[in-house]
């Protein structure tokens, strides 16, 4: 039996990238802070029309989730991740940092999401707002970098 090549198409575009760096402040320990406008504002100044937007938090005790602005299940996900990250719990980092339930936060849920954009838009669904999650707040200034590459 003789198997067909592997064909490998290159191709070539003008990619762009754009990005910004955008501050946000955190007010309890959980907390969650929508970034949805500010994102698409990002995409909208970029000027690119087809791509991948990632949104990213350099930070190893918060993370990035995209879900529904409503109150009730804003308290349920901050409940379930409390549950989950047990900050109580004699974690061993907590002997040179009280945080480790945080940075296991961080490394589940993760620190990025990316979201397609098609025709200049963000391509997110409607009950998709994007979230920072904070949990080791609170803080003055939280980074997330947003960055739009396509063309
Ligand atoms: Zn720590």
């Amino acid at each position: 039996m003789v198997s067909a090549p592997i064909k490998l198409i290159v191709v070539r575009s003008m990619c762009k990238i754009y990005y910004e760096v955008i501050r946000v402040s955190s007010m309890k320990q959980f907390d969650l802070i929508d970034l949805t406008e500010r994102v698409e504002d990002v995409v909208r100044k970029s000027g690119i029309k087809n791509g991948l937007c990632l949104v990213f938090a350099p930070h190893a005790t918060a993370a990035i989730i995209a879900n529904e602005r409503e109150y009730g299940l804003l308290q349920d996900i901050l409940t379930f991740i409390k549950e989950l990250v047990q900050p109580g719990r004699g974690w061993k980092h907590n002997a040179i940092d009280d945080n480790a339930h945080a940075h296991i936060g961080s490394a589940v849920i993760g620190s990025e999401r990316a979201f397609p954009v098609i025709d200049g838009k963000l391509v997110r669904g409607t009950w998709q707002n994007i979230f920072l999650v904070e949990m080791d707040g609170p803080r003055s200034v939280r980074n997330v970098i947003i960055i739009v590459i396509g063309d």
